[in-house]
């Protein structure tokens, strides 16, 4: 079998890593480089420029060259993330033709999974060209907050790029992943990446081997760009006061502002003053010419970008109460993202967490690295890595009145499985529509739909007595699938989630308002034998992988280990379901939960 490679897709650059005898290399592309700019382009001349070639273009060639296609991964037509992305591009975003987005080069319309692909297909050739092989399989990051719509348009691209995905993972875990590797070590850290387009906080518990990630959180519109962002406007700003020329109308020099903005944010990271110059930017109507030349200095660029810096922490702050962790409780905080090299960042980083951030970790690679690190904890057997993520997001459906009833809470370890069982809500009712969705709102209406399905053919009864089971499954990528089982007839339906044409917010009001035929309500059930049935179809569960899970671990370091906490915590589970003590059940529940994620992870390990 050929290696598996890591790939960190980035919104601004992309890295590619893979393991050769057990040590991660970062491997270089054509131009001696370890990232390569996430950017394609058709020339003129019908040419496909990726990288390194399509950003050196860039200027010249605005309108057909596609950067940060990241941020429109999965998106929907219409979302805020689009129509700020609109509004800021020079290339042409249309709509698609399932409400998704399309991006123009030329005379054609592309999708974001084919643009991502391009970008993929380049580093694939990086690595075949270092490895002198062929490539044909990789584990691709995501940032953690990415929802399910974009780790599947992800794993499109991969396919399209000819590769088989055999994992999405997320930034932060690969990054605690390449951090820890190989190191025994008994810590918690965190992991702040601020890259390109994207913030991403964790917190992983790491410990034999074995990385759990306690909490994470993030933005998926907030990164360097922002702060592009920032600095164009306050060129622009003087320059409008001094000559009355709005440069933001001419697509060459937004694009100039943009590189020379980005280049003054890189600058300033080790200078304290310096100077954008960009003659010849504007030429009036009389043909007389302007010339750009400001000079900005650190602080300046620190106080113009204060609240950008302001909003991570808020989230960070927000991160650690969700995983009930102080600031305290963080033995080590680790960089990522291209953007932790502004110091203005690592102070503030610094400042929250009370401790310098882990110095000689290289920001930019350490996401492939761990990337390379799961193919082979994927690929070979003991590895000694187990890596237990969570989902960023609650999952569950709407129920009758237009709530939203989660069945899979977030920061919830993955791969999982959660049901709830829900009722008929109307006399005579045959069918129920199970509308899956992402969010926190406790309203249908303010999450994102990621897919529907109708249960037909139910027995006619009154309201509230047919039973309807609907379990949540969460793949270890974080790829969500539903079923639904009428409890008496047996029958079935279920999907795989995928990115779907997705409804709009104003047919989710009107479904809520008219469509009640198809509702569901959520049982009411003593919690109490709630939470039994659950903890016996857990034991269930794990007796039923215990045989697989005993085969894989045969030989491995992490082995006994694994196995005998997995026997404590089935043994406590069946006293507790036979005890009447509510502490007693909550308790062995959590530590069965987690025994049962740590099962799936191992067996759905290759
Ligand atoms: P990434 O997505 O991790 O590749 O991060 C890329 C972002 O980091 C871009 O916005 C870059 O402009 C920014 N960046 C790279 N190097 C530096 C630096 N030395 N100082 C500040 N920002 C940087």
């Amino acid at each position: 079998m050929g290696k598996v490679i890591g790939i960190d897709l980035g919104t601004t650059n992309s890295c590619v890593s893979v393991l050769v005898d057990g040590s991660p290399k970062v491997l270089p592309n054509k131009a001696g480089y370890k990232t390569t700019p996430s950017t394609v382009a058709i020339s003129e001349s019908g040419r496909r420029l990726v990288g390194q070639l399509a950003k050196r273009q860039a200027i010249t060639n605005a309108r057909h060259t596609i950067y940060a296609a990241k941020r429109l991964i999965g998106r929907k037509w219409g979302s805020p993330a689009v129509v700020h992305t609109m509004e800021t591009s020079p290339y042409e975003i249309v709509q698609g033709p399932h409400e998704d987005v399309r991006v123009r080069m030329r005379d054609k319309t592309y999708s974001i999974p084919e643009i991502s692909s391009m970008i993929l297909q380049e580093m694939r050739l990086i690595a075949e060209e270092y490895l002198g092989e062929e490539v044909t399989q990789a584990v691709i990051t995501v940032p953690a907050y990415f929802n399910d719509n974009q780790r599947q348009a992800t794993k499109d691209a991969g396919k399209i790029a000819g590769l088989e995905v055999l994992r999405i993972i997320n930034e932060p875990t690969a990054a605690a992943l390449s951090y820890g590797y190989g190191k025994d070590l008994d810590q918690r850290v965190a992991i702040y990446d601020l890259g390109g387009g994207t913030f991403d906080i964790s917190a992983l518990e790491i410990s034999e081997g074995v990385f759990d990630v306690l909490a994470t959180g993030g933005d998926t519109f907030l990164g360097g760009e922002d702060f592009d962002a920032r600095i164009m406007e306050w060129l622009t700003v003087e320059f409008a006061q001094e000559h009355g020329v709005d440069l933001r109308k001419d697509d060459m020099a937004l694009q100039r502002l943009k590189d020379a903005a980005e280049k003054a944010k890189i600058e300033l990271s080790s200078l304290s003053e310096t100077e954008v110059s960009l003659p010849f930017i504007f030429t009036r109507e009389t043909g007389e010419t302007l010339h750009l030349q400001k000079k900005l200095n650190r602080a300046t660029l620190d106080n113009i970008v204060a609240d950008l810096v302001a909003r991570t922490m808020k989230i960070c702050k927000a991160t650690l109460e969700e995983g009930n962790l102080n600031v305290g409780d963080i033995d080590e905080v680790i960089l990522v993202g291209g953007m932790t090299r502004m110091p203005a960042v690592q102070k503030a980083v610094a400042a929250f967490f009370g401790r310098e951030a882990r110095k000689g970790v290289h920001p930019d690679e350490v996401v492939a690295i761990g990337a390379a690190i799961q193919a082979l904890a994927l690929t070979e057997d003991d590895v000694g890595v187990l890596l237990l993520d969570v989902t960023p997001h609650s999952l569950g459906i709407m129920v009758f009145g237009g709530g939203f009833e989660v069945i899979i809470e977030r920061n919830s370890t993955v791969p999982t499985s959660q049901s709830h069982i829900f009722t008929t809500v109307r006399d005579n009712q045959t069918s129920v529509k199970i509308l899956v969705m992402q969010g926190e709102s406790d309203r249908a209406e303010e999450n994102e739909v990621l897919g529907e399905f109708v249960l037909t053919g139910l027995r006619k009864a009154a309201s509230g007595e047919v039973e309807i089971d609907v379990t949540f499954d969460i793949s270890a990528d974080g790829i969500v699938s539903v079923k639904a089982l009428d409890l008496e007839t047996g029958k079935a339906q279920s999907i795989t989630v995928t990115a779907t044409s997705g409804l709009t917010e104003e047919e989710i009001s009107r479904m809520v308002a008219e469509n009640q035929d198809y509702s569901v309500a959520v049982k009411k059930t003593d919690d109490e034998d709630g939470r039994r049935e659950m903890i016996r179809r857990n034991i269930r569960e794990i007796e039923r992988l215990m045989p697989v899970v005993q085969e894989k671990l045969a030989g491995n370091s992490l082995g006994g280990d694994a196995l005998a906490r997995a026997q404590q915590a089935l043994d406590a589970a069946r006293n507790a379901v036979q005890s009447s003590s509510g502490a007693m059940l909550s308790s062995s529940a959590e530590a069965l939960d987690r025994t049962l994620s740590v099962f799936r992870g191992i067996a759905d390990r290759g």
